[in-house]
């Protein structure tokens, strides 16, 4: 591609003009949040009082609608959608594939005389039949039953999808197989936050008998580059495999930090307002924005809420960003390293437990009895992590968090727990029994009534670590920036779950030996926090020296996805799961299969699109340089006085034909390993060859390519280099 191709394709070093879309005029927030959700304030208002209270009562009991309910509900949804410009509704759900997946129906019904009339019934509100054939199931249908259901879910609330084009009532749904197995992530995510429930009551009874529910709380921290669309184009790695496979890196890239918290650029602001504003309609508490510190990164966070809405509503920010994006002639990047030698995107999900009083269980108190029940949760969640931190990490593994974990701007892939200076000191005399001045003492001077003091002014964050305590409540930074949350949210949950079970149990154990409830639940935090003390790392996670140390620790750490998954189908996992009723050892296998098959399939592709790049881009590129060059010579040479030197070019010439030639071999020796991976069957096999044989042979032939890309004439390089995507926009 010539100098001027590339302006055409639309490279003009100038961003496309955007187009705002936002109205003049002054709006507030306030005034038309959530006007696109048919929340409990909108069904209050259409539906009856009765079939209000008792689809209130399903959703807040987990009980079955019945079906006079549901054809109420879908009666005032319809009427409320058309009103609202909607023709047609679909079921939204999460596939295993960690995007969301929908099937537009309209609300046509024929009703003679060619005439139609719009209609939602009951019984398609509450189920339906998508011919959803072709997600992956990782076996759990078989073709003869191919079958898959989509089923209402109440306690996430429908919404309006209004886009340029028209308007979508989208019902939130769980997607399970003929058999009641569930294919979508959604369906374990309820299941772990009732088991949550469950084993968290259980607990929290020996402290705060009146409350009625306990679930978990999400606020997930999302991270994103913007480029302009032109170069998203242009770049056939990015836009197929979501990440850049070749590019030198930019004299300039993140080192001197001047991007992050700095002043947005208007053509951003605009993006970013627009997209806000969509996700405000949508019912989206976002809070905040910032650029982030690669260059061209950005990061929103919403308010927190029930994990379950959160979790839609993190879907829902990942695909507003892109469409929205799109819409100002920008490419909205949610892959987890797009760029090398600059930060990656994460996702950081912000968790906690709640009781439906509202009060936060990882909140010390202001009593010592309050801070009993805050350090007894505590320790159960680092027990948690220190039990199952190889299949923490399984949920967080994908090909795309491969390259940011451990990379020096991530968490590595060791799970570990930071709790900070102060807790940890309560936590260890209590171990000990010992007070921090080193005396003996009785129970209730062990600190436990200062927590809160010493907490508030807790300031000592730990950027390093993939699981912090944050004052009320833990951060896990190691969530990839494309993952749908369900997927580490239901492990979590699932963990501290099981582990609340065991802790049930320890604390029944103290009080059948006759102790005082205080000192029976005071010997069960000692006792936790000694066998699980050796995952809590406070210092640096990202030196050399901690993994030392954490190998030391018999803590894992996995490097690699196809390594990590293997914790899904653990003895331990599926024991885990399958207790609690949140996985069968079915649905644990299919998901094994389903996220080995994602991962080579993905390393598939970035192997078929570097043999290609090179191929019709790179080295034609090059052998037009190289052309060149040798013309040069060859001309230079027959000049008649022989006074000019021809060396530098020879030289140079030589330097082209070596990397040409190196690049060509690299890709020679990559097809003969693809044939081989082609003749492989199985997704485990498959998952293993393409980790360690196809994956290692990428980065010689980048390496080859990047220095083609420093000697080729800037006119000549047929693709947008780091330079013009991470600074132009
Ligand atoms: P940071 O310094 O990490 O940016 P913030 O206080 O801004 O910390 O919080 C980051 C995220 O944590 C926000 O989404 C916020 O709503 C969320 N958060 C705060 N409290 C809780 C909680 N109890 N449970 C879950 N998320 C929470
Ligand atoms: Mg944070």
């Amino acid at each position: 591609m010539s100098h001027s191709s590339r302006l055409e394709s639309g490279f003009t070093g100038h961003p496309k003009a955007s187009n705002n879309s936002r109205s003049s005029g002054i709006v507030k927030i306030s005034d038309y949040f959530g006007c696109n959700v048919f929340g409990p304030e909108t069904m209050k208002l259409l539906l009856p009082k009765e079939i209000y209270r008792k689809l209130q009562d399903s959703i807040q009991n987990g009980k079955k609608v019945d079906i006079d309910v549901a054809n109420a509900v879908a009666l005032a949804m319809k009427k409320w959608a058309v009103s609202k410009g909607a023709t047609h509704y679909c079921h939204w759900f999460q596939p295993m594939t960690g995007v969301t997946a929908e099937k537009h129906d309209s609300f046509i019904d024929p009703v003679g005389n060619g005439k139609v009339l719009e209609s939602l019934l009951g019984k398609q509100l509450v189920q339906q039949e998508p011919d959803a054939s072709s997600f992956p199931s990782g076996g759990l249908r078989r073709t003869f039953e191919a079958r898959g259901y989509t089923a209402w879910d109440p306690t996430s609330p429908a919404f309006l999808m209004d886009v340029p084009g028209g308007a979508t009532l989208c019902i939130p749904t769980i997607f399970v197989s003929y058999r009641g197995e569930s294919l979508d992530t959604k369906t374990p995510l309820l299941r772990s936050l009732d088991a949550l429930n469950r084993t968290a009551m259980g607990v929290l009874k020996y402290f705060d008998p009146s409350a009625g529910k306990v679930y978990s709380t999400l606020g997930a921290e999302q991270e994103y580059f913007l480029i302009d669309q032109s170069y998203y184009e242009n770049r056939f790695d990015l836009l197929l495999t979501g990440r850049t496979l070749f590019g030198a890196p930019s004299p300039k890239g993140q080192q001197l930090e001047d991007q992050y918290f700095g002043s947005i650029r208007e053509r951003v602001f605009e993006f970013m307002t627009d997209a806000e504003s969509e996700l405000y309609k949508l019912g989206v508490p976002l809070k905040t924005r910032h650029n982030e510190v690669a260059p061209n990164q950005f990061e929103c966070a919403p308010v927190f809420e029930e994990t379950n809405v959160a979790v839609d509503h993190n879907q829902m920010v990942m695909d507003v960003l892109k469409r929205v994006a799109a819409r100002h002639g920008l490419a909205c990047l949610l892959y987890e390293k797009p760029f090398a030698g600059v930060n990656g995107s994460g996702k950081h999900c912000n968790w906690s437990l709640a009781t439906d009083s509202g009060k936060n269980i990882l909140s010390p108190g202001d009593t010592p009895h309050e801070n009993l029940q805050f350090l007894t949760f505590l320790v159960s969640i680092i027990k948690a992590i220190k039990e199952h931190s190889a299949l923490l990490r399984a949920s967080i593994a994908s090909s795309g968090n491969d390259h940011r974990l451990g990379a020096n701007e991530a968490p590595p892939a060791i799970m570990s727990v930071f709790l900070g200076e102060q807790l940890t000191s309560v936590l260890e005399d209590l171990e000990k029994g010992v007070t921090s001045k080193g005396t003996d003492a009785e129970w209730m001077n062990f600190g436990i009534d200062h927590i809160p003091a010493v907490l508030r002014d807790n300031t000592d964050r730990n950027r390093t670590s993939p699981f912090a305590f944050t004052g009320n409540k833990f951060e896990f930074r190691a969530v990839g920036s494309a993952f749908n949350n369900a997927v580490p949210l239901t492990v979590l949950n699932s963990i501290v779950a099981s582990q609340l079970v065991e802790t049930k149990k320890e604390i029944e154990a103290q009080l059948k030996l006759k102790k005082p409830l205080k000192a029976a639940v005071i010997e069960v935090i000692r006792k936790t926090y000694k066998e699980s003390k050796s995952v809590c790392f406070e210092g640096n996670n990202y030196s050399p020296e901690w993994a030392k140390e954490a190998q030391k620790r018999g803590l894992p750490n996995i490097t690699s996805t196809p390594h990590a998954l293997e914790a899904w189908r653990s003895k331990k996992s599926v024991e885990m799961f399958g207790s609690l009723k949140v996985l069968s050892e079915s649905e644990v296998e299919s998901r094994y299969h389903v996220l080995q098959d994602k991962y080579w399939k993905e390393i598939d592709i970035e192997a078929k699109v570097v043999i290609e790049m090179v191929q019709t881009q790179f080295i034609p590129a090059a052998v037009e340089y190289q052309t060149q060059l040798a013309d040069s010579v060859l001309k230079l040479g027959k000049l008649e006085d022989g006074k000019i030197k021809v060396s530098f070019q020879k030289e140079l010439l030589k330097k082209v034909s070596r990397l040409i030639e190196e690049s060509q071999e690299g890709i020679e020796f990559l097809k003969t390993r693809m044939e081989k991976a082609a003749s492989l069957s199985d997704a485990h096999t498959l998952a293993f060859f393409y980790c360690d044989e196809i994956k290692p042979l990428f980065s010689p032939i980048r390496k080859t390519v990047d220095e083609l890309e420093g000697l080729v004439p800037d006119h000549l390089w047929p693709v947008p280099k780091y330079r013009e995507m991470l600074f132009i926009l």
